[in-house]
């Protein structure tokens, strides 16, 4: 849905799907009651508006260790209700532009409305704890993508790691368990922050699509965040997406760097298209979860990439696979 102006100018006001933000914990760490106008954040609802998003991932991102024994901390199970509540009071608040999705029928029918959907995601399963009931208890809630890890071990497996002896841990007996249970509840499986033994495991034991909601590709970008060609192959063949993300540390050789570019984030979606297919490829941006100087600092900025991807020979039949049909194809076939 590229519109060309009058004067044969593209302006790409192109609906996507963004599979990682981490707004939530931002409104929770500010006091905020709602999202729909956030100071500061960079995927609150009035600039997802504004940049065309049709469909938006809300992390509940759990605390590291350090973090959550700090005090002040209400303790996971009151944090999750909390964010889960910052999120209940902006559908309230605008419900006429904004609507929950659990799954791509009721995002579609958001869509038909005119609406921006939102989903409940998780960023680090450990408030799983092993156990069955808590995990069906957050599906109960409405969250319907689990990242298993972030960057420290837990019930499910371990984080990617510099350390090749860390790095090839695999999944937990409960992590291996858990994977046909996530797929019968009808939880989307995401792998970012994973490590490559988990991943692996992952691909081993799944039966169904399953997402690398915010990761790039490591043949470019050493961090060992990114994924392997192997990997994106893998998961190409599991018919799952890899999203985009924007963290100026994980685009390229440096991963000290502090600077997003176009032309790298445009670089990074063409790696995995020539390794994995076009089907591979979708949006994760990291907005609220990243820092730096950013060509594409918020959500109200997307068309800017839009334009930017068609001006470097990017197709609008690509741009629709990239920012819209192929995360709608693993929600249609896993939620
Ligand atoms: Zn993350």
């Amino acid at each position: 849905m590229i519109m060309t102006s009058l004067h044969g100018s593209v302006s790409a006001l192109c609906p996507y799907a963004d599979l990682h933000c981490d707004t939530l914990s931002v409104a929770w760490h500010r006091g905020a009651e709602d999202i729909f106008c956030l100071d500061g954040s960079m995927a609150d609802v009035s600039k997802l508006l504004a940049g065309g998003c049709r469909l938006q991932l809300f992390a509940i991102f759990m605390p590291p260790p350090e973090e959550a024994e700090a005090p002040g901390y209400p303790g996971d199970d009151a944090y999750i209700e909390a964010l889960r509540a910052i999120f209940l009071r902006t559908v309230q608040r605008c419900g006429d532009v904004f609507a929950p999705a659990e799954s791509m029928a009721d995002a579609e029918r958001n869509t038909a409305q005119g609406k921006v959907s939102a989903l409940l995601s998780m960023e680090d399963g450990r408030a799983v704890r092993g156990n069955f009931d808590r995990l069906r208890a957050f599906y109960e809630m409405g969250i319907r993508v689990l990242g298993l890890t972030w960057n420290h071990a837990n019930c499910f497996g371990y984080p990617n790691s510099p350390d090749p002896k860390e790095m090839q841990k695999g999944l937990t007996p409960f992590g291996r368990e858990a994977i046909p249970c996530l797929e019968e509840l009808g939880m989307l499986i995401d792998v970012s922050h994973l490590s490559d033994g988990g991943f692996w495991d992952v691909v081993h034991f799944a039966r169904r699509p399953f997402i690398a909601s915010h990761s790039n590709c490591r043949a470019l970008n050493p961090h060992p965040r990114s994924m392997t060609d192997e990997m994106i192959r893998a998961l190409a063949d599991r018919d799952g997406v890899m999203g985009l993300n924007f963290c100026p540390a994980f685009l390229t050789r440096d991963t000290a760097a502090r600077h997003s570019a176009v032309d790298d984030l445009a670089r990074q979606l063409r790696h995995r298209i020539r390794v994995g297919g076009l089907a591979c490829a979708a949006i994760g941006t990291d907005f609220d979860g990243i820092g730096g100087d950013l060509d594409v600092p918020s959500a109200d900025r997307m068309p800017g990439l839009f334009d930017a991807l068609l001006q470097r020979g990017f197709t609008p039949f690509e741009l629709d696979r990239i920012c819209w049909e192929n995360a709608a194809r693993v929600f249609r076939e896993v939620l």
